[in-house]
């Protein structure tokens, strides 16, 4: 799908959207889609909540296991 000039669409092109949503349009804050959870601090912050990384957020607890790899790993390649 082509990405036009409305405000459609997620923020920016991380895959971390592919899982999550801005609340408000405010990328700073993040509903994630599994657990309905609002992550503030924005899309690395909640890539972390996905791969639950330990130290600065909590981790999501309905994510699938094979999501939570994908993401643990596609973030040590950024
Ligand atoms: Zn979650």
């Amino acid at each position: 799908m082509p990405r036009g000039s409305t405000n459609k669409g997620p923020p920016s092109d991380d895959f971390g959207w592919k899982w999550g949503e801005a609340v408000d349009g405010q990328r700073s804050r993040v509903r994630c889609t599994f657990c309905d959870r609002v992550i503030t601090g924005g899309i690395t912050r909640f890539k972390e909540h996905l791969a639950a990384k330990k130290g600065n957020v909590a981790s999501c607890y309905q994510v699938s296991s094979h999501i939570r790899k994908e993401v643990a790993e596609q973030a040590e390649n950024l």
